[in-house]
């Protein structure tokens, strides 16, 4: 990285381009190449150095991970090939047979799974709370609480959860506080300035941001990366230096994607929010919105991913998507094409009806991740499907 002339600090923009980059001279290539060996020369005698893409020590992997640690302000980052990854190994780094985990009950349906199946099938106790109910987590601790995971802002209503009171608890009993930040980026939100410990991407999402990666992130302190990186190693969950080579291309533009997506997001809940065939929106920019004074407080930006309930539920939702012609019906998020998906039909396809209205996903409700699209384009197209 080149060495700024004043001790000011690199803004986040700055360091998504030139973060951990070697100093350049001349003849050198302006993007950095991609070194897709698998396995690197050895020195005589020892084992030092020993250089292995599943070790997640090779060239594109290493560069990427010091950048993704600078934007995050972590100590040290490890970059996995999924998000699903990440989270795995996050959590087995942290948790061994009886163990407790404390975790937000709103979380990503594969999480869900992880923890539910796989994690308690490992003799690990999970206890899923509501994350919203006053003191919900102090009440819950026990001698055997290793962590509390939580996501936020929480998939699909855009629910925004206030770190500083967890994190205050945390920090007092030596638990870990892990957050799943994926629907912010390092852009809107920077959960260890909040007082997490350790931070998780599915930087399939926007840290990518062009719907052609598949990859994660964790972010912590040094010590604690180096056992992830450990399970990394160990479960096989490294991924290939292309897939780096990718994410660092993409991670160049994250902010001013990620900037571009907000105002649309912003400009569309307000357009929706005259609309008389709009029942309700979800989009923390909004003054009425429930968390709208915490996400203020504690997000740089109210992020690209908004929801809108229709009037005449699930056969007005379904009307309205074979209609739009430029918004993409498709899961995911995070990247350049605005894509709507239905809750119903995804995240919460498990659920039935009556117990998805319980949890404020009614049928007719409809997630949107804004893409880069010219707005007016988006709003227009949203406009005619809705008539
Ligand atoms: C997509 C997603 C994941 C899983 O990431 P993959 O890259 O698909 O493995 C985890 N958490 C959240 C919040 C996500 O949106």
């Amino acid at each position: 990285m080149p060495s700024p002339r004043s001790s000011r600090p690199l803004s986040l923009a700055t360091l998504a381009i030139h973060g951990a980059r070697e100093a350049h001279k001349p003849g050198d290539p302006v993007v950095e190449p991609l070194v897709q060996s698998v396995n690197h020369l050895q020195a005589f005698g020892t084992a030092d150095g020993l250089k292995y893409t599943r070790y997640g020590n090779t060239p594109n992997a290493l560069r990427l991970q010091k950048r993704l640690a600078m934007l995050d302000a972590a100590e040290s980052a490890l970059v996995l090939s999924s998000g699903m990854a990440a989270t795995a190994c996050a959590l087995l780094a942290l948790l061994r047979p009886g163990d407790h985990l404390l975790a937000s009950k709103y979380i990503y349906g594969g999480t869900y799974r992880l923890l539910m199946e796989e994690f308690v099938g490992m003799g690990i106790q999970v206890q899923l709370v509501d994350p919203f109910e006053p003191r919900i987590w102090r009440k819950s601790i026990k001698k055997e609480t290793r962590a509390i995971f939580i996501e936020s802002p929480v998939n699909p209503t855009c629910r925004v959860l206030d770190l500083r009171p967890i994190s205050f608890l945390t920090k007092n009993s030596g638990i870990a506080l892990v957050v799943d930040s994926t629907f912010a980026s390092p852009v809107n939100f920077r959960p260890i300035e909040s007082g997490a410990d350790v931070v998780i991407h599915s930087a399939t999402k926007y840290l990518n941001g062009h719907h052609d990666v598949l990859a994660g992130v964790v972010c912590g302190s040094e010590p604690y990366i180096e056992e992830v990186l450990q399970k990394e190693m160990l479960w096989g969950q490294t991924p290939d230096p292309f897939a780096c080579w990718l994410l660092e291309r993409g991670l160049k533009t994250l902010d001013v994607r990620v900037r571009r997506s907000n105002a649309s997001a912003m400009a569309i809940a307000e357009w929706a929010s005259g609309q008389k065939l709009v029942t309700a929106v979800h989009y923390p920019g909004l003054p009425d919105h429930p968390d709208h004074k915490i996400a203020k407080e504690t997000l740089d930006g109210f992020g690209g991913m908004l929801a809108l309930e229709l009037k005449g539920g699930g056969r007005a939702a379904d009307r309205f998507l074979r209609r739009l012609k430029l918004v993409t019906h498709a899961p995911s998020l995070g990247g350049v094409d605005t894509l709507v998906s239905e809750p119903r039909f995804t995240s919460h396809a498990k659920m039935t009806a009556a117990e998805r209205a319980k949890i404020g996903i009614p049928d007719g409700f409809l997630r949107f991740s804004i893409g880069l699209e010219q707005v007016d384009d988006l709003i227009a197209d949203l406009e005619q499907a809705l008539k």
